[in-house]
């Protein structure tokens, strides 16, 4: 049996649509009521725990194969500068599931790790040198919830080293796609601009308000993409932490034009330079990934963002 966690949120949707559709038995857990789940499936094992308990976390594990950990209590930029303390909590889920894991017949562990574990240091510019797995060190991430991501890929590491658990580490970088937050104050940036794009064509506003200058830099992975990585990182024999990302680098200037163009509207942008924006340039790079697996996510920015941003202006028209 498969175990997801974090299967009521975004990625954790995906995955267990995916595991199911391969003919997988999955047991999918989350902490959020089911009413709640982005998605959920009746052929799977649906379960509401909190995964931070040592008890809930055995639970989890009975009778599971393998372990997909996607659960974490986690945002973007806006939620995880302000959240610290919650951000760091998350390493209750992910050391209580190692443990019970190593205890338990679960032959792999799968953890969700994110670029965020980068320094600082290397992101400063927006004329950017694409992130290699090595630049994780010496360390420097994003307070809270890249120290927290950062010491959970370590003890993947010991858990593998000390007690012969397989585990894999995807360093994920700016997912998005259908069936994720877009409001509430955890969403990301291309959520996030989609909601205010199709806010502003539903209601006829002419106006939308950028966090920062917009010329910060960063790669975004569409979901499928993210899935088939995920995937092929487990099936593989590569136990050191591996970026999971796009290559292609554009502003957020950029991915404004880019949701404006697909909404078929021209708004007049308003900066918030006071706006928690994160690090000046970001992207993957997928050298390691490509000698792999002989691909990398390439799923083209404006053939994801099509759909994403149809399914959040359709739930945006259903309330309004
Ligand atoms: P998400 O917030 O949509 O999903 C996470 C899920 O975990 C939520 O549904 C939440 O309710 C659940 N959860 C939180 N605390 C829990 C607990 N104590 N017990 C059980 N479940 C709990 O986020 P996502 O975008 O699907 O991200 C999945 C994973 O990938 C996370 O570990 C995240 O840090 C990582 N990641 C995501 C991105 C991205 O761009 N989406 C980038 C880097 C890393």
């Amino acid at each position: 049996m498969e175990l997801v966690t974090g299967a009521g949120g975004f990625i954790g949707g995906h995955l267990t649509r995916f595991l199911l559709s391969k003919g997988l038995h999955v047991k999918a857990i989350d902490v959020k009521p089911l009413g709640h789940w982005y998605q959920n499936f009746e052929e799977a094992d649906n379960l509401v725990l909190d995964l931070r308990s040592a008890q809930s976390a055995e639970f989890a594990v009975n009778r599971v194969k393998r372990v997909w950990n996607l659960a974490a209590d986690m945002g973007g930029m806006g939620f995880i500068s302000n959240n610290k303390t919650a951000c760091m909590m998350s390493v209750l889920i992910n050391t209580n599931l190692l443990h019970a894991a190593s205890k338990s017949d679960v032959e792999s562990f799968y953890f969700s790790s994110s670029a965020c574990v980068y320094p600082d240091y290397r992101q400063e510019d927006p004329n950017l040198v694409p992130l290699a797995e090595s630049d994780a060190y010496p360390a420097q991430p994003e307070d809270g919830y890249g120290w927290e991501k950062l010491f959970s890929e370590r003890m993947c590491r010991h858990y593998r080293e000390d007690y012969g658990l397989r585990t894999f580490v995807g360093r994920y970088h700016n997912v998005y796609g259908p069936f994720g937050t877009f409001d509430g104050g955890r969403e990301k940036a291309p959520a996030a601009i989609c909601r205010k794009v199709a806010t502003a064509k539903i209601e006829g506003q002419s106006e939308i308000e950028i966090w920062g200058d917009g010329e910060q830099t960063r790669s975004f992975m569409y979901i499928d993409d993210c899935i088939r990585g995920t995937h092929d990182l487990v099936e593989s024999n590569f136990y050191n932490p591996l970026n999971i990302g796009s290559a292609e680098i554009v502003t957020i200037n950029q991915l404004v034009s880019i949701i404006e163009e697909i909404a078929g509207i021209k708004l007049k942008r308003k900066y918030d330079l006071s706006a928690p924006q994160g690090v000046r340039g970001r992207a993957s790079d997928n050298t390691l990934f490509r000698s792999l697996f002989g691909w990398e996510p390439s799923t083209p920015l404006k053939e994801g963002i099509e759909s994403t941003y149809k399914w959040i202006y359709d739930e945006l028209a259903k309330v309004s």
